[in-house]
């Protein structure tokens, strides 16, 4: 529990820095609809294991192309979702910001998974949605 509690401060943290960045979201939902907008959500196993621990439901298999918790163009998994999520916006304006904030946040990520003695490991959505023991152990 140690570990998702850090995790957790990590993204208040990294919702801070993206609230002062100040990007503008229409609220089109194309962050969560990989194929149709041409990208992937990596995350890590520790992501993935607070992810996890609070999503919704899901049904099996989830494929490449888009994110099950997203309905109604909203985010179902808000509280517990990754990195990726929390500082992508496509606001042309603060992909500068989006990229410096995501560098320093996953160098702490890897030195959290350091410091439990946790090997990391990167790797689409998909992945741990249809592998949950991928995840990392945070209890
Ligand atoms: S977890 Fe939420 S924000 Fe992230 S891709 Fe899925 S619906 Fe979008």
């Amino acid at each position: 529990m140690e570990l998702q509690r850090q995790i957790l401060d990590l993204y208040a943290a990294v919702d801070r820095e993206v609230a002062a960045a100040g990007p503008v979201c229409v609220a089109s939902g194309r962050c969560c609809r990989f194929k149709e907008w041409g990208h992937t959500l990596f995350l890590s196993n520790l992501e993935a294991a607070v992810l996890l621990a609070d999503a919704p439901a899901y049904e099996l298999p989830v494929s490449a192309d888009f994110c099950p918790f997203q309905k109604d163009k909203l985010c179902t998994a808000r509280e517990p979702r990754p990195l990726g999520c929390r500082v992508y916006f496509c606001d042309p304006n603060y992909q500068l910001a989006a990229q410096q904030i995501t560098e320093k946040h996953l160098r702490h990520l890897k030195d959290l998974a350091d410091a439990h003695g946790i090997a990391w490991h990167y790797a689409p959505l998909h992945h741990f949605l249809n592998h949950p023991e991928a995840a990392a152990s945070t209890t």
